[in-house]
């Protein structure tokens, strides 16, 4: 994808904001509040916005379905949260979003960057969305994606994308 010099926080925003539409226009029911801690001074960063917004997309997804399970698990005693934080550390502009969502167990974080890798049923998820995510910010953008999780309680993804000689 095409590279451009973008500020992170405001696209991180902006998809958010795209993901959650969408997701209410699916399903009226669905809420999640918004917690933000936003670096507004980062400095700007070459990456392709289109290829960036595909993984966030399908990161916020991931965190809309986590929590709307764990919701159904909760018989509705509970209320999605989605916490966007953007900071830099060590040349790197670094994202995290974290969801309080069903989380993970080790047997299944460690294989949800494999491709085809999903545990939704049958027409509800490909599991290409985080194999496509792992490419596109490690290959496509020199950096790195992690995870951090504990089962019932919350998942946490953390993007690290390298602030460039030029942009720094
Ligand atoms: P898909 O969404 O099509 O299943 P992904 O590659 O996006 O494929 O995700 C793979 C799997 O990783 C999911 O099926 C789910 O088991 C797990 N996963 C991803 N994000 C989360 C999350 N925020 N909370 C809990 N599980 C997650
Ligand atoms: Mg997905």
């Amino acid at each position: 994808g095409e590279k451009k010099t973008l500020d992170i926080s405001k696209l991180t925003q902006e998809y958010y904001r795209l993901a959650y539409q969408n997701i209410r226009a699916k399903d009226k029911e669905y809420t999640a509040n918004l917690i933000t801690e936003l670096n507004n001074d980062l400095p700007k960063i070459e990456v392709s916005p289109l290829e960036l917004g595909r993984v966030l997309v399908n990161v916020f997804n991931n965190a809309f379905y986590a929590t709307k399970q764990k919701k159904a698990q909760l018989n509705g005693q509970y209320q999605p949260e989605i916490k966007i934080t953007t900071s830099q550390k060590n040349g790197y502009a670094v994202i995290h979003i974290r969801d309080n969502g069903t989380g993970m167990p080790e047997n299944i974080k460690s294989k949800i960057f494999q491709p085809f890798f999903t545990t939704k049923p049958t027409g509800q998820g490909t599991g290409l969305g985080l194999s496509l995510s792992y490419d596109i910010i490690t290959k496509g953008h020199q950096g790195q994606i992690e995870v951090k999780t504990e089962p019932g309680e919350y998942t946490e993804f953390i993007i690290n994308l390298p602030q460039t000689a030029k942009s720094r």
